[in-house]
């Protein structure tokens, strides 16, 4: 039964772009729409395969940015300007088209809602995507448990979700964003890399037994991990993902 289970999961099958969203200056939320798609947990991701005129064929991994409450499978890609594969997701997918995909895949990066820790994320541009899941998951199941976000991304206008982001610190989630480059007029948000001192002020403190999960590039997660054991927390309460 399992290993049906894990090979279904693991067959290519097709999705359709139910509808796109501009999440960010070079973002888009694809909402694909699958027959048969036997649900998720918040965390995990897909594969996308992409197959040229002349068979050549690229893949690579996109976190669901929806929760499992949602009827459509999301993604939210963020341009990579010289990439293979995201500038086609971007730019030139539109409603109507299919992809190739197979999953859910992961089952270590995922937040189980059942555990009544407090949960602290930590996102670094496009890591964000999975924190979508489980901030909408969150909010579909009412809970009360804690949740924190603290968000790097470039600029205001590479934050990704914003309106989503600010509807969940509406309702409670503590949500910092720490922008690297350019600031507009009047920000009163962080400013800069995140750094150990971010992560000691910003984050969800060591006594709190925070889960945390960690996603973005690989520098940038690797980083915010040694941070947070630096700061004490157990290892074991560290999930991270790289993007890179
Ligand atoms: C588990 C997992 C989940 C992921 N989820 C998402 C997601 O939700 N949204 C999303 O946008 N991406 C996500 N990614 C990254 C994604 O898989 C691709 O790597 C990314 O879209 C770039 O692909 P590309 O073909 O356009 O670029 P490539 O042709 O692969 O790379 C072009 C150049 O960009 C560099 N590069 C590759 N990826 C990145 C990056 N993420 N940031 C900066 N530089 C990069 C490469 O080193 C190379 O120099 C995820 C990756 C993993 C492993």
């Amino acid at each position: 039964m399992a290993r049906a289970a894990v090979r279904r999961r693991l067959t290519w099958r097709l999705a359709t772009v139910a509808a796109i969203t501009q999440e960010a200056a070079g973002a888009r939320r694809l909402s694909l729409s699958i027959d048969g798609w036997e649900g998720h947990l918040a965390g995990q991701h897909v594969d996308v395969r992409l197959t040229a005129p002349d068979g050549y064929q690229a893949q690579r991994s996109y976190s669901i940015a929806s929760a499992p409450e949602s009827p459509t499978v999301d993604l939210v890609v963020q341009r990579v300007g010289d990439g293979e594969v995201s500038p086609y997701l971007v730019d030139d997918l539109r409603v109507g088209d299919e992809l190739e995909l197979r999953g859910p895949i992961g089952g270590y990066f995922v937040w189980h809602p059942d555990v009544d820790s407090p949960l602290q994320l930590v996102a670094g541009g496009s890591g964000v995507a999975p924190f979508l899941a489980v901030l909408d998951h969150h909010a579909a199941l009412g809970l009360s448990v804690p949740v924190r976000l603290l968000y790097s991304a470039r600029t205001l206008d590479d934050v990704v979700g914003r309106q989503r982001l600010d509807d969940h610190a509406a309702r409670g989630v503590a949500v910092t964003i720490a922008l690297t480059r350019e600031r507009p007029p009047g920000w009163t948000g962080l400013s800069g890399r995140v750094t150990p001192s971010t992560i000691r002020q910003h984050t969800l403190p060591v006594h709190r037994q925070p889960r945390v999960l960690v996603c973005g590039p690989t520098t940038f997660v690797e980083a915010v991990a040694d941070a947070l054991v630096d700061e004490g927390h157990p290892t074991a309460a560290i999930k991270i993902e790289r993007f890179g």
